[in-house]
């Protein structure tokens, strides 16, 4: 199974980006990519796989938390040594309308007394012909009180132009300034990538693709579509 995944391009990671971007290369993930990408897949699968995408990429965010080793003992009566993930109970999950909305929900399940936010975000997309960045319209910002201890993780599925991140970083650290500050995508582009890291060099990417182009509409290629139209059923 590793030596099939070996070849795939897209979960490589450029030399200097190896600390703050983490491409999830774990078959299971590999495999629903994989569903997402196919045009046959529909609706309802589709929103399925964003779900289980977002279980994964949370538990492999709870690596990189902090935790400490504690002993417990068993119905036997004997000490164990483990741990505890100090952590789990300071994570604010946001979510980038409408897209992100399935990828939240398994996040969710991964932290489960995660405090929530919300904002919506457009991409005007006419009349932009590079398809490099987009002007953001950001109509609604919904977002807890950030304390120093919190994990703040922004989810959005396509990391594309990396514009939209862009525009609501600085808003969402309007509410305070958190320990960590991660993102949950599903496909990105380096050109996105970078774009988001330069500004905020303190941010970690978690994504399960690293796709090589952008069209001139600003689409991820290969990529997987409209991740919203296929997820939500409003493909026309
Ligand atoms: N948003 C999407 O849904 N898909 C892309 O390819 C880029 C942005």
């Amino acid at each position: 199974m590793w030596v099939l995944l070996e070849g795939l391009v897209h979960t490589e990671v450029p030399k200097d980006l190896r600390d703050r971007v983490h491409v999830i290369d774990h078959p299971y993930a590999q495999a629903i990519l994989t569903t997402l990408r196919d045009r046959r897949t529909g609706q309802i699968d589709f929103r399925k796989g964003l779900v289980r995408l977002g279980r994964v990429i949370g538990l492999e965010m709870v690596k990189y938390l902090d935790g400490e080793v504690v002993e417990v003992e068993t119905p036997l009566g004997v000490k164990a040594k483990g741990f505890v993930i100090k952590d789990m109970d300071y994570v604010v999950i946001i979510t980038v309308l409408r897209a992100a909305m399935p990828l939240v929900e398994g996040l969710v399940k991964i932290f489960p007394k995660a405090r929530q936010g919300v904002v919506s975000a457009r991409r005007i997309e006419e009349g932009v012909t590079n398809g490099r960045s987009f002007e953001i319209e950001l109509n609604y910002i919904k977002i807890p009180r950030i304390k120093s201890e919190d994990t703040v993780i922004i989810a959005d599925p396509m990391l594309a132009t990396g514009s939209t991140m862009l525009a609501i970083i600085p808003k969402i650290l309007e509410y305070g300034k958190p320990k960590r500050l991660f993102i949950a995508s599903v496909i990105s582009t380096e050109y996105g990538i970078r774009r988001v890291l330069s500004k905020y060099p303190e941010a970690h990417v978690f994504t399960v693709a690293i796709d090589p182009e952008l069209n001139s509409r600003g689409y991820i290629v290969p990529g997987l579509g409209d991740a919203g139209d296929r997820a939500f059923g409003t493909l026309r």
